[in-house]
């Protein structure tokens, strides 16, 4: 489903090299909700769209980290597949602010946090190029099976319920990025 809505039940699968990513959060939503059941906890359920910015781990394995520690080391870019599959970024201080948000309310069904700013893989190399200055190259690399083709938050509902609405922009964020993982880098040259 595109772009994604909380009721959608989602359709993933269970056996994959991914799946244990997918059914993890699956089946942590269950157990969430069968708390709040059965001991009444108090809980929240969020669903966070793919997040970045500073403090990252240098070496986490998504794209946002890689394609600009990639360019900062005049690395090669590794673009997996041709690039033309989507997401939508969140820096993390929108995030933060979403999940406050949500603590604060009354709201306990699951609820998207993101950014509905879509982008393709290779835009976003493009622009980590452009931001850092670097003129390293894009090269492709396999997509990894059960990689979705695009991924794009519905935020309706957090609008509604939180009013919640991102604030930062893709290359500003990318920006700062960058400045944090620049200074790591200087002051790791070796890592
Ligand atoms: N990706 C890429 N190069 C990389 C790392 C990731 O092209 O060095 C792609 C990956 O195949 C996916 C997208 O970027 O299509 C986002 O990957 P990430 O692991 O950051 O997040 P997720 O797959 O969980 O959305």
């Amino acid at each position: 489903m595109h772009p994604q809505l909380e009721s959608y039940w989602g359709n993933v699968n269970p056996i994959g090299v991914r799946s244990c990513y997918d059914e993890g959060k699956r089946a942590a939503e269950t157990l969430v909700m069968d708390y709040r059941r059965q001991y009444g906890t108090d809980t929240r359920v969020v669903r966070i769209f793919n997040t970045y910015g500073p403090r990252m781990a240098e070496n986490d394995g998504r794209v946002v980290s890689n394609f600009i520690v990639q360019a900062l080391r005049g690395k090669d870019l590794t673009v997996y597949g041709d690039g033309s599959q989507t997401r939508s970024f969140c820096y993390v201080d929108d995030l933060v602010r979403g999940i406050i948000s949500l603590m604060a309310s009354e709201y306990y069904m699951p609820i998207n946090i993101g950014n509905d700013g879509e982008y393709t893989v290779l835009e976003l190399a493009q622009m980590v190029l452009e931001l850092t200055g670097k003129n390293s190259k894009i090269i492709h690399k396999p997509l990894p099976s059960d990689d979705p083709c695009k991924r794009r938050p519905d935020l309706t509902l957090a609008r509604k319920e939180l009013k919640y609405i991102p604030a930062m922009p893709v290359r500003e964020g990318l920006a700062k990025t960058i400045e944090y993982f620049s200074q790591v880098i200087q002051t790791h040259p070796q890592s």
